[in-house]
């Protein structure tokens, strides 16, 4: 990713090793986390679906005296004076995300992936359910509703209903789910996917939509392996009068780097689609909402409607991000994070280790550890005994539920980022192999089986983590940065 100069005194190992020094001159022990921080993730075998490194640029575009500045509005319409900085860095955000995703609009002040997904809900509120009460009552802004149309305008608000994809088939706890403010907020359906396969169901899909009849029609997962059709999606939403909202927060850097294209390019099939930058998109944390014509002034409405102040650091980091994602070589990077993926699942199969769906079309590959005996739980400590980092997630019809789950979610896009081919990937499905079936649950104190706890031989673990800390040794992380 970064220029290979290992040298304590190119400009990148400078560049951190200055800001460092400074830091140190204050707290010394944030200096210190710092530090380490890096030595812990160069020696971590990360496959956390969700994650990723950001380049040089784009973490130093984050730690400077942007953060000082209040910005709220839009670019040239703010509501504090001195912001020609900040309209510089979010219209170029702005510029870029439309550049690369091909949007009509794009706005660029979520602060994270939820934050961009409430300006989405409250964008289609806006234009769907405010702006004909506003129109109907002859006023141009809510402050001027009679106390009458405003209880109605509030009442009507809650009670909106939204579809979205369960969370055992691989959705996302902000598509409408009950522990999030989205689930408080719409009256919420969920769809699934087909037990025998696996793969999304359309046709059960049209069918639940046409009777429950949502307002919005969210698309879009956290951990599920396969690719979605967002035309079939677009189909079903126009028959039902639905808004199609689509969250790419983990596959944005596919889109991107346009491996996912035609039907399965959300932007030219949703009305809004709503993204992270810091997953497969390799920016820094935050959002990003991308929308049609209609949607672009409700969306602009983002701050105050729902988020604070901007920040401006992050949105000069999301510009540097986008513009590394318009280069060509992002392209090659996403084609790389999906052989990645594809290798990963096929030395997993190979070895007889059961995967949700059989395989994978993008980034991420969902095991079924039942069949080595394990809860996820157990799964998921072995393998970080092991040097492996991995999340534990729920399957389809998932058996331990939510918090054991019978599921790892394992994910390439970080380790493309440090370089790691085909031929390693098979190595680590060997690898996550060899732990797990090196695993057992261990025995519950009332009798049976523990769901929490298991055994593994720290000769084996040890054995795992030495090699998967070879395997990393060729592959430098931040190979320009050296602080010694
Ligand atoms: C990660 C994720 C989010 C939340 O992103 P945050 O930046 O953590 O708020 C939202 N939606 C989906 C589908 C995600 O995968």
């Amino acid at each position: 990713m970064a220029e290979p100069a290992a040298s304590p005194y190119s400009t990148e190992s400078v560049a951190f090793r200055s800001a460092l020094d400074v830091i140190r001159g204050v707290e010394p022990r944030v200096a210190d986390a710092i530090t380490q921080e890096l030595a812990d993730q160069r020696e971590m075998l990360k496959l956390i679906a969700s994650e990723n490194y950001a380049s040089p640029a784009v973490l130093l575009a984050m730690g400077n005296w942007f953060s000082d500045k209040y910005a709220e509005g839009t670019v040239g319409r703010r509501f504090y004076a001195g912001c020609r900085n900040v309209d510089t860095v979010e219209a170029l955000a702005a510029e870029h995300a439309r550049g690369v995703f091909g949007a009509a609009h794009a706005y660029a002040q979520p602060h994270s992936g939820i934050d961009a997904n409430l300006v989405a809900f409250w964008a289609v509120l806006s234009q769907r359910v405010e702006s004909p009460a506003l129109a109907k009552a002859g006023v141009r802004q809510v402050n001027d509703l009679s106390e009458e149309d405003w209880a109605r305008l509030r009442a009507d608000f809650g009670n909106q209903r939204m579809l979205g994809m369960s969370l055992d088939a691989g959705g996302h706890l902000t598509h409408g789910f009950r522990p999030n403010i989205s689930g408080k907020m719409f009256e919420q359906r969920s769809y699934g996917t087909d037990p025998a396969t696996g793969l999304l169901d359309y046709d059960a899909l049209r069918a639940t939509a046409r009777e429950f009849r949502p307002m919005i029609l969210v698309a879009g997962y956290s951990a599920y392996p396969r690719l979605v059709n967002f035309r079939i999606m677009r189909e079903i939403a126009d028959e039902v009068g639905a808004t199609l909202m689509v969250d790419m927060a983990h596959f944005a850097g596919l889109v991107a780097g346009k491996v996912l294209t035609g039907d399965f390019d959300p932007v030219p099939h949703a009305n809004i689609v709503t993204t992270t930058t810091h997953k497969s998109l390799r920016g820094p944390r935050g959002g990003l909402v991308l929308c049609d014509e209609e949607l672009a002034e409700h969306v602009d409405r983002g701050c105050p409607m729902v988020l604070g102040g901007p920040l401006p650091h992050v949105m000069a980091a999301k510009a540097v991000a986008l513009a590394e994602a318009a280069r060509p070589e992002f392209g090659g990077y996403a084609q790389a994070i999906v052989d990645n993926s594809r290798a990963l699942a096929e030395g997993l199969l190979k070895r007889g280790t059961r995967l949700v769906t059989g395989g994978t079309d993008n980034h991420l590959v969902l095991i079924d550890v039942s069949g080595y005996g394990l809860t996820g739980r157990q799964a998921e400590a072995a393998l970080l005994e092991s040097g492996i980092v991995t999340n534990r997630n729920a399957i389809p019809q998932d058996p331990n539920g939510a918090w054991y789950t019978s599921g790892i979610r394992i994910g390439t896009p970080a380790l493309t980022t440090r370089g790691l081919g085909p031929a390693e990937m098979d190595e680590i499905a060997g690898l996550i192999d060899t732990v797990l079936s090196g695993t057992t649950a261990a025995p519950a104190p009332k009798g049976g089986l523990s769901k929490a706890h298991h055994v593994l031989d720290a000769a084996v673990a040890d054995q795992v983590a030495q090699r998967a800390a070879d395997l990393l040794a060729g592959f430098p992380l931040y190979p320009g940065i050296d602080l010694s």
